[in-house]
């Protein structure tokens, strides 16, 4: 077990706690939930994964900070995932707790509530990756919860960039961050010095991007613009919701941009020389901090990683470094401007 992820309530600032929950995914360890306390209760940034391993976890956390389940009167989620949001639905269904959730996860949450093909299923097609869709789609569906573990639903309240939340003696300000999700917050405490930086800036994962029910058309360049937004603060403490408290976002953000930047003209350098499909420049790639091979990730995170490298594609589109079509099968080919080229 990692460090970070062992179970426990870790005091970060006078009154707040980091506490690390279970979470179904092998990859991730643990989500980090952080319980501000004031005379009224808890409040909770994000939730957690519904299920009874995570409550328990919850529950024995919070009984070291002599409370309870019941004391928890509301939940500020970062993002519509599982690992963020479900916990915190089947709190308010059993304690009442009040969930609150960015305005722009909207599209998301009410696309879960609809059957049918996922966004993700066309947007393979068009990478060329025609023959991931059936699996993929599969391996998304198993990873959904069971209706018996928590009802699926809208929050009590959406939140816009701006708002201003006061927990106890600390105010928290709402910050909009799309990319890893397009309603994605981030929650700062200028006067402490903190930022819950949730999915957006984490110390060791580099955070997917667009993996929602309805993604936006271009997410790459919401998460470089919120990177960059990030960037104009101050060197805040980072709080994640996976991996270790680290004391200044700034550096992180720094290496984000720098991936990012070497990935964009790396899937430039690929078009240049002749690969075409999102699919076959990917394949190109290497993945994850262990520099694998496309055809060496599990086939969720190879579906990531061709639908991240289409993204990163579109934006060089979207710059007038690259041009496409797509072809009679559906799949966008991509080449180079000639504007690019001169
Ligand atoms: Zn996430």
């Amino acid at each position: 077990m990692r460090d970070w992820s062992r179970p426990g309530a870790y005091p970060v600032s006078p009154g707040i706690h980091r506490i690390p929950l279970p979470v179904p995914d092998p990859g991730l360890h643990a989500v980090n939930v952080y319980a501000i306390e004031d005379d009224a209760g808890i409040t909770l940034i994000d939730g957690g994964w519904a299920g009874q391993e995570s409550e328990e976890a919850l529950d024995l956390a919070l009984r070291k900070l002599g409370r309870k389940l019941d004391d928890v009167r509301r939940v500020l989620v970062t993002h519509a995932h599982h690992d963020h949001y479900t916990l915190a639905l089947s709190l308010r269904e059993r304690f009442g707790a009040r969930v609150l959730l960015g305005e722009h996860e909207r599209p998301t949450v009410l696309a879960g509530f609809r059957s049918g093909p996922l966004a993700q299923e066309g947007l393979l097609r068009r990478c060329g990756a025609s023959g991931m869709v059936v699996e993929f789609a599969r391996a998304l569906r198993d990873q959904e919860l069971p209706a018996e573990l928590v009802r699926w639903a809208e929050p009590d309240e959406w939140l816009s960039d701006g708002e201003r939340i006061r927990v106890g003696e600390y105010m928290l300000d709402v910050l909009e961050t799309p990319g890893h999700t397009r309603g994605h917050l981030v929650f700062q405490i200028a006067e402490a010095g903190l930022l819950f930086s949730g999915d957006h800036v984490l110390p060791r994962i580099t955070p997917s991007i667009g993996f929602e029910r309805a993604p936006e058309p271009l997410p790459v360049s919401s998460f470089l613009d919120s990177l960059r937004r990030i960037r104009t603060l101050p060197n805040l403490t980072m709080l994640p919701a996976h991996g270790p408290v680290d004391t200044g976002v700034h550096r992180r953000v720094d290496e984000l941009l720098v991936h990012h930047g070497d990935r964009l003209a790396a899937v430039r350098g690929l078009v240049g020389a002749g690969e075409e499909t999102a699919l076959a420049v990917a394949g190109a790639l290497r993945w994850t901090r262990r520099d694998l091979p496309l055809d060496e990730l599990d086939l969720v995170h190879r579906g990531l990683a061709v639908l991240e490298t289409g993204a990163h594609l579109d934006l060089l589109v979207g710059d007038g470094m690259l041009t496409g079509s797509t072809d009679s099968g559906g799949t966008f080919r991509y080449w180079p401007s000639s504007a690019a080229q001169r």
